[in-house]
């Protein structure tokens, strides 16, 4: 039995190797929340949150103030062993506002908060994290097995076509089966785009349009009759969240599949794509959807009603949530698509001790050991801390 006796709420700032830039947003650094969780017995846990505006709506100031104000160490308890710990955070949802009818508005920081308790409990009971979807109560409802090794996908941003050609050379090289390939930049040829990333990753490569709802219903469907010859396997977001649910009109109806990523948050974002006939694939990523528990709830809605379901990331996230995003990726059957992992391609200077980025094709192993199985520097994470707030409990 272990209780919690104190959190670390902190505010990062990760600093980038090159400028993340799509359809909706362009920045240099990523901005998340790390929690940091300690028992009575010593053990800590920690956790991360990536709260992004124009995805649910967070900011780095709210998802601290959500994480201030939880009663964790009484929502948690005292636990007698890790399944103990998981019915509890299955059980808590924070309450939503009432000017947030998705409800939706303090995942990230939830997210942050639940990997924390569940990183602590698991080192402290011994077991890996990912026992976590064992005990969830839709384990039942959920392809679940043991730790397998997976796949990553590759990804190819907006650049200058010399730079998107090297970028599709070199995943063909290491062997990508699967590339995800950002579109819906304004200004840019798309069909010269597509055809020159195509021809470099070859025929047998599984190509993913993310416009990241840069297009209007009409325009998706004038884009994917164009874009057609790319035999992309799917269309991510390509509308914004505002008029997603036009794809459910039969004139707006498409031979691809849809995944639905800033349309699916949460339940009720489910719910109702589900009613609303769109959304073929959901895009289940850790942060945005609450946590791990609460994505493992949506997996389970989207097998309930014949959706598909991928694993996906943000960009910028740490290694906490890339090893937890691993947990994830290597015991859930049947992903469509995986992304994450990307630490360093993508972090000027990732704070594990181990490094965990993907190898070759996207190739990458369970992580062993109790809780998330990574060791975090600490001395590395208070150079990238911006701000601090620790919570004593009595
Ligand atoms: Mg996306």
């Amino acid at each position: 039995m272990a209780r919690i006796v104190k959190l670390e709420i902190r505010h990062i700032r990760l600093a980038l190797k090159k400028k993340i830039k799509h359809a909706s947003h362009e920045r240099n650094d990523s901005e998340n929340v790390v929690t940091v969780v300690h028992l009575d017995n010593g053990s800590t846990g920690l956790g991360e949150g990536v709260p992004r505006p124009y995805v649910t709506g967070e900011t780095v100031d709210s998802a601290l103030e959500a994480l201030q104000s939880w009663p964790l160490a009484s929502i948690v308890g005292d636990p007698v062993d890790f399944a103990g710990v998981v019915r509890a955070l299955d059980a808590w949802m924070p309450q939503a506002s009432p000017d947030d009818p998705r409800a939706i508005g303090s995942n990230a920081a939830r997210c942050s908060a639940e990997i924390a308790i569940l990183d602590a409990y698991a080192r402290h009971f011994g077991v890996p994290i990912g026992d976590a979807l064992n005990f969830s109560a839709v384990a039942a409802d959920v392809p679940i097995g043991e730790p397998v090794p997976v796949r990553y996908s590759g990804a190819i941003t907006a650049e200058n076509p010399w730079k998107e050609r090297i970028s599709a050379t070199k995943m063909r090289i290491w062997g990508f089966r699967q590339v995800k390939v950002k579109v819906g930049i304004p200004g840019a040829d798309e069909v010269a785009r597509l055809r020159r990333i195509r021809r470099r990753l070859g025929s047998k490569c599984d190509i993913r349009l993310d416009a990241n709802e840069a297009w209007t219903p009409a325009e998706f469907r004038a884009w994917s009759e164009r874009l057609a010859f790319s035999q992309p396997s799917a269309y991510e977001q390509p509308v914004p969240h505002e008029a997603i649910d036009e794809l459910g009109k039969p004139e707006f109806r498409q031979p691809f599949p849809v995944i639905l990523d800033e349309s699916l948050c949460g339940p009720i974002d489910a719910e109702t794509a589900i009613q609303g006939g769109f959304g073929e694939i959901f895009n289940i990523r850790l942060s945005k959807c609450g946590g791990v528990l609460p994505s493992l709830r949506l997996i389970a809605t989207a097998i309930r009603n014949g959706r598909r379901y991928g694993l996906g990331c943000h960009p910028g996230e740490s290694p906490i949530l890339s090893a937890a995003g691993r947990a994830v990726a290597t015991r859930v059957r049947d992903l469509v698509f995986l992304e994450g992992s990307y630490d360093r391609h993508v972090l000027a200077e990732p704070f594990a001790k181990q490094d965990i980025t993907f190898g070759y094709g996207g190739k990458a192993n369970p992580l062993g050991g109790s809780g998330l199985g990574i060791e975090i520097d600490m001395a590395k994470l208070d150079s990238v801390t911006v701000r601090r707030k620790d919570i004593t409990y009595a």
